[in-house]
């Protein structure tokens, strides 16, 4: 065999990578609490963390034991099957919970996916055949074809047409909106209580207050999207508890693993409705990522825990509102430490490059729009390393 010839413009780390984005030339090779280090030994203070899915940090040896003392007993037993650690984080999450049951999967998308089957089974059942999901604008959901579908993001209806139908769209913090959505045919709200792709929106408490009112009152199942707000990000365990209400089904998925690929649908009593083959997913509870989830949640949803996370909150939110006066930023806003930052033009992607770039120490942030910077940092990181931060966000500001 002759050796295949590499383009100049295909060369770089990713050429063997079906691209998807556009990701910088580092490659990295090393992680540890809030810290990444690259090939070339460059380090990076982390407020990305895998997108807000490394709730412990980079590596914790909290997992690291986990992973290793699970993986030498038992790795899948099937889903067919019952193992320990499903068991144990399932009754876990359900004692931490307003829910009943669990089943687990392996991604954001694939445990929305199934929110929305289940809404539709109990449609048929209970509803006459009700089927159709309200969502948000600027919601995002996830990337297979309904979840598409169910997100907000401008286009998506329509780039991988004929997408999956039965979706309507209200404004995120107006009721009336929803309540103009409503059909005989609407079974479920779809919710996230933070908007988080979209930049960190937070719900109006009222709005959603009213919205549990109002979905209780026309039989719709309030569906909460916990995927990024769960477990601990906004300085609780989930976010619903930070509005005073109880949706009727939540799907948690980054937080959850720590980094690893772990998700879950709850579900109150009343819409435990599937029946057996309805779904169901090769990986679905498998013990070593279940004896990850276990090792996170037991970690993170102590109340000292908990505390520490909404203490470390106000400290960034107070040492960002202190930026946004000396930069004359627009604003600075989130729940717990997941937050953004609100610029006066669209330099956010600058900003997020020059801050890759500083020496000998680069900083790693997150665009979601042209003008928003947004933060995720470990649930664990110190003080001294959100001043450290800070100082880094500064020096790319001024770059900048
Ligand atoms: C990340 C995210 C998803 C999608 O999760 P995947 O694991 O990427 O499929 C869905 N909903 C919300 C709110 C998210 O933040």
């Amino acid at each position: 065999m002759s050796p295949r010839q590499t383009s100049p413009a295909t060369a770089g780390p990713g050429h063997a990578l079906i691209d998807i984005t556009t990701r910088p030339p580092t490659v990295f090779v090393e992680g540890q609490g809030s810290w990444l280090t690259d090939e070339s030994g460059k380090c990076y203070l982390d407020l990305v963390q895998g997108w807000a899915v490394n709730s412990l940090g980079h590596s914790p040896p909290v997992i690291a034991q986990a992973l290793a003392r699970q993986a030498g007993r038992l790795l899948n037993a099937s889903p067919a099957f019952h193992n320990r650690p499903m068991l144990d984080l399932a009754q876990r999450l359900v004692g931490l919970s307003c829910f009943d049951r669990v089943w687990f999967g392996s991604s954001g998308s694939e445990v929305n996916e199934a929110a929305l089957k289940l809404a539709r089974r109990w449609g048929r059942r209970m509803r006459g055949g009700a089927h159709e999901v309200i969502a948000f604008d600027s919601a995002f959901h996830g990337r297979t074809l309904a979840m598409m579908s169910a997100s907000g993001k401008p286009g998506w209806d329509s780039l991988f047409a004929p997408m999956p139908t039965g979706f309507a769209k209200a404004r995120y913090n107006d009721i009336t909106s929803v309540e103009r959505a409503i059909t005989p045919a609407s079974v479920a709200v779809m919710i996230e209580l933070v908007q988080g792709e979209a930049g960190v929106n937070l719900a109006d408490p009222g709005f959603v207050r009213e919205l549990r009112a109002l979905t209780t009152e026309r039989q719709l199942l309030l569906i909460a999207d916990e995927v990024q707000t769960g477990i601990g990000r906004c300085g609780e365990a989930f976010a619903y508890e930070l509005f005073g209400i109880e949706p009727d089904v939540m799907t948690l998925t980054k937080g959850i693993g720590g980094g690893v690929p772990l998700a879950a649908l709850l579900c109150k009593e009343s819409f435990n409705c599937f029946e057996p083959g309805d779904q169901g997913g090769t990986y679905g509870g498998n013990p070593l990522m279940a004896a990850v989830g276990l090792a996170v949640v037991d970690t993170v949803c102590q109340p000292v825990f908990l505390a520490q996370v909404r203490q470390r909150a106000a400290f960034l939110a107070r040492g960002l509102q202190a930026i946004v006066h000396e930069h004359g930023l627009v604003a600075e806003r989130g729940v717990g430490l997941l937050r953004a930052l609100a610029l006066p033009g669209d330099t956010a992607a600058q900003v997020v490059a020059a801050a890759r770039e500083l020496q000998p120490t680069g900083l790693l942030l997150n665009a979601p729009r042209p003008h928003l910077l947004r933060l995720m940092p470990a649930l664990t990181i110190t003080e001294a390393e959100i001043g450290q931060a800070l100082a880094l966000l500064r020096q790319a500001l001024r770059v900048v």
